[in-house]
């Protein structure tokens, strides 16, 4: 059986990232990254024996009018379509176009949006066949055998389907329970070169190291996606993978991807301490949950080549980190950072601009607290995405604003809360960026890093003023 497995293009021209829960359009602050979900997919779907082709339109160029020629010409039995809230239209634009194109051929949208609205997705675009609900590889080896064996995904856990002209979602979740089983990611289907490190522009690669998260912040999409309880890779199999990528594919810079790399401080040691005797030289960095940290583990990842880590902060209110369940003081942020910072390693804060309790004076205090603690930094408008307690919350308040699935973006806000509008929320979004990478010294000190050709690309002022 032929599996096209696709990033799509945009309509718009524009580059989506599409990754797991991380999904917004692309601008002068967000680098794509290697399409990790699809290059998983791609290699499980390989090794059950089905002739696979993985093609990332977005990071490999390629435009809508070719990538339509390309499937003509492929004709595959199955289109598995990466797809996100900000693009779900051109997404679902581009899959009609391939249906009518490819005839018999069966559509599966995988991503965030089929994980939280499958019936929905299935009501509103009936040239698809099927949305895949969470992590995809393996409702869509299911699938793929159940097609191949010329039966349809009618029951199939993790699935959402068509039957007597009703739309049915399983209830039913097919989690990949043990992480280490999974075969390495498919890296031969997309040059290694595409993605580049930020600032240095050195090739870039995604190492997965857990899934799911058991915390309860009210606007996020991980547990909804993933699960809430952590599965986590063993050192052994990181390593494996690292060492390959070194070896094989030459690259040498990581985004170590999960959650939280710190959540298993024994899993961590072991695998930063692997790094050090095996002398790779590599560079990497992850997402870190601001109480899991200490000097001492913090200079062994240092050790273990680790650039920078990513904190949640979210918000420098106590009120609203309460409000919102993120679990941490805003002590523990600070505590965090310093000790990051000490142990020679760059802090990225993210921080979220219009949570619940919002104000001109708190979003002003996190703007100064981000310039105050971090190296680099995030902001995001707080995106109520369906399903989540924030959205449940911004309707029963009559915060949340009717709007279309393509303005789930996170330079888009949709809550107006008390005395602090969703308009608002955007300009001081865009106000943070401006205050906290136009100070002299930022500038500065991010030329001084940077490659000219990643200096230019963030030359772009449309983009900057886009954010
Ligand atoms: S700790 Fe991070 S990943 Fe987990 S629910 Fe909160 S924001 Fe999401």
């Amino acid at each position: 059986m032929r599996i096209l497995i696709l990033n799509p293009p945009a309509s718009d021209g524009a580059s989506y990232i599409r990754e797991g829960r991380c999904m917004q359009s692309r601008s002068s602050w967000t680098e794509l990254f290697p399409p990790i979900t699809l290059m998983y997919l791609s290699s499980s779907l390989r090794e059950r024996g089905f002739e696979v082709q993985l093609v990332d339109s977005v990071a490999q160029g390629i435009s809508w009018q070719e990538t339509l020629e390309h499937l003509l010409s492929r004709a595959p039995e199955l289109l598995v379509l990466n797809t996100a809230f900000p693009s779900i239209r051109s997404d679902m634009d581009f899959a009609r176009q391939a249906k009518e194109l490819v005839s018999g051929m069966k559509t599966v949208a995988v991503g965030v949006f089929p994980t939280l609205l499958p019936r929905e997705g299935l009501q509103a675009f009936p040239w698809l066949d099927h949305a895949v609900v969470g992590e995809p590889e393996r409702a869509v080896v299911a699938l793929a055998e159940r097609l191949a064996h010329g039966a349809d995904g009618a029951g199939l856990p993790s699935l959402a389907w068509r039957e007597d002209g009703q739309v049915r979602v399983s209830e039913e979740r097919d989690l990949v329970q043990d992480l280490d089983s999974l075969v390495f990611p498919d890296r031969d289907s997309i040059p290694s070169d595409l993605f580049r490190f930020p600032l240095t522009g050195d090739p870039l690669t995604m190492i997965s190291l857990s899934r799911g998260c058991p915390h309860s912040c009210i606007y996020c999409l991980a547990p909804l996606y993933y699960g809430r309880r952590e599965r986590r890779r063993s050192a052994e199999s990181a390593l494996a993978e690292i060492r390959e990528c070194v070896r094989r594919h030459g690259i040498r810079h990581f985004i170590f991807w999960g959650e939280m790399v710190s959540s298993r401080r024994s899993v961590l040691v072991d695998l930063c301490e692997a790094l050090v005797r095996e002398g790779l030289d590599i560079c990497w960095m992850g997402a870190a949950r601001a109480d899991q940290l200490d000097d001492e583990l913090l200079a062994l990842m240092r050790r273990s080549g680790c650039y920078m880590l990513t904190l949640g902060l979210e918000s420098s209110s106590q009120a609203i980190l309460d409000e919102v369940r993120k679990g941490l003081k805003v002590e523990d942020g600070i505590q965090a950072a310093q000790a990051i910072r000490r142990a020679g390693i760059k802090v990225m804060g993210h921080f979220v601009v219009g949570l619940p309790g919002e104000t001109e004076e708190t979003a002003r205090a996190s703007r100064v607290f981000a310039r105050r603690h971090c190296d680099y930094a995030q902001f995001y408008c707080a995106v109520p995405y369906p399903g989540t307690e924030l959205a449940e919350r911004g309707r029963a308040h009559g915060w949340l604003r009717e709007a279309d699935w393509t303005e789930y973006d996170f330079p888009r806000a949709l809550l107006d809360l008390p005395g602090f509008s969703a308009e608002r929320a955007e300009v001081l979004r865009r106000r943070a960026f401006v205050e906290f990478y136009f100070r002299p010294e930022v500038v500065w000190a991010n030329l001084r890093r940077m490659k000219p050709r990643e200096v230019l690309k963030r030359l772009d002022f449309r983009s900057w003023m886009k954010g």
